[in-house]
């Protein structure tokens, strides 16, 4: 009786329970958009932020489409194929729609890399309806012919702008060429670059484009600060904003591998219980972190940009920004991992005087000025010190690459 608005946009009864029991009541802009195009069979180009809700937004109508067809799975011909960039991401994914498909015949798996193929291949033989993968796992085991692309019925690219950015474009070129051309094809990505464009003019076919909320909307309620402070003293900055009463769960972003492991290290040997969680740790370790930190053992993440993507956990009350990320767009997709599904969240940065260009990008971006706050820390390096420094040195760099010019134009000029 509540999911009302869901059976609106033509989601079937046979979801109801699925959606009550995720307690999905009002559905959110881009499943507003997207599901009553998708149920009709049409193309989508979706673009909207992380925690839109992209994924029921796909995965409802796919599912809904695919139990429609009535017919028995068969050994390694997937009909729905969901490409995902992580493998946390298609973890989440594949585990959100088997919740939603329990009231349906399909069969659903999951392939990604890091961990052994048998157990994949063996799931792949026994007929599945939707598979979920990475790219990289996915042309691994179709070059093996453990995977036949032949009868898919309907193609998604979660993450697409994130596909790209990890190197996935002829990958997934090559995962697109291996589907029927009479398919129903899904392109959602958070941002537009031009590769993006591109590859949605390739692949889809007069797709209905579904764009939600521009970017201030999505982060206004998230509770965001800055503060000023040097590098060497950030461990101190961290320390202190995790210390406060109002932090239950929080994520913390290092730009490296490296950065997050000693974040994680310094953290322990300060009595706070931090995990990292990064590219270059094997499968087991990053479940073990991402399980400790969602049942609580753990309740500080420190984790790199792409290893936190998609990463989908409730009640993470503060996201702390070791440093700020190269792309201001990155800050978004971080702070937006607090504040999700309508709670409130703070995010903190620390920002050494060497980052305030990528401040103003992100202030820029989310087109509104963020709060400064100093922390009552010791610091051995006094922000107001680097600034001069950087003054000076600014200045003499000016005038040494002045003076042979100056050379050159005299000898010109002789
Ligand atoms: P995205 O893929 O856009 O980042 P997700 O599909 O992972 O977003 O959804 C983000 C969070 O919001 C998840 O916890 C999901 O369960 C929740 N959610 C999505 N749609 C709804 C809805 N209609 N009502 C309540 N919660 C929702
Ligand atoms: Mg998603």
């Amino acid at each position: 009786m509540s999911n009302d608005l869901f059976q609106k946009l033509g989601v079937s009864q046979k979801f109801q329970a699925a959606l009550d029991a995720a307690n999905f009541v009002t559905p959110s802009q881009i499943q507003d958009q997207a599901i009553p195009a998708l149920i009709e069979g049409r193309d989508v180009l979706g673009i909207a932020q992380t925690g839109t809700g992209k994924t029921a937004a796909f995965g409802l109508p796919l599912l809904q489409r695919l139990d429609a067809r009535n017919k028995p799975a068969q050994s390694n011909h997937p009909v729905g194929l969901v490409l995902a960039p992580t493998r946390e991401l298609a973890i989440q994914i594949h585990t959100e729609l088997t919740a939603f498909a329990a009231a349906t015949p399909l069969r659903l798996g999951c392939i990604y890399g890091g961990v052994g193929q048998n157990p994949q291949v063996k799931m792949l033989r026994s007929g599945l309806d939707v598979l979920i993968a990475t790219p990289g796992r996915l042309l691994d085991l179709i070059s093996q012919q453990h995977v036949k692309l032949g009868h898919v019925e309907i193609l998604v690219l979660d993450e697409a702008d994130r596909l790209l950015d990890m190197g996935f474009i002829r990958d997934v070129k090559k995962i697109v060429a291996a589907t029927p051309r009479k398919r129903q094809s899904l392109l959602f990505s958070a941002t537009m670059p031009d590769a993006v464009s591109e590859l949605a003019a390739e692949m889809l076919h007069k797709p209905v484009r579904v764009e939600v909320a521009p970017k201030q909307v999505t982060v206004e309620k998230i509770d965001q600060r800055v503060t000023m402070v040097a590098t060497p003293d950030k461990l101190a900055a961290i320390e202190h904003i995790l210390r406060r009463d109002d932090v239950k769960k929080a994520i913390a972003f290092t730009r490296t591998k490296h950065g997050a492991d000693k974040v994680a290290r310094k953290l322990r040997n300060a009595g706070i219980n931090a995990e990292a969680i990064h590219g270059n740790k094997s499968q087991n370790a990053r479940s073990r972190a991402l399980d400790g930190f969602k049942n609580g053992d753990t309740w500080v993440l420190v984790a790199t940009d792409i290893a936190a993507r998609g990463i989908d956990i409730d009640g993470v009350t503060h996201v702390v920004n070791f440093e700020l990320p190269h792309e201001p767009e990155s800050y978004v997709h971080r702070i937006g991992r607090t504040g999700r599904a309508g709670a409130a969240g703070s995010a903190w940065s620390l920002v050494d005087p060497s980052e305030v260009k990528r401040l103003r990008a992100v202030e820029r971006l989310i087109r509104m000025p963020i709060t400064q706050e100093d922390l009552d820390i010791e610091v051995t390096v006094p922000v107001e010190r680097i600034v001069q420094q950087q003054q000076k040195s600014h200045q003499e760099q000016g005038q040494k690459r002045r003076r042979p010019r100056r050379r050159r134009a005299s000898r010109a000029a002789a």
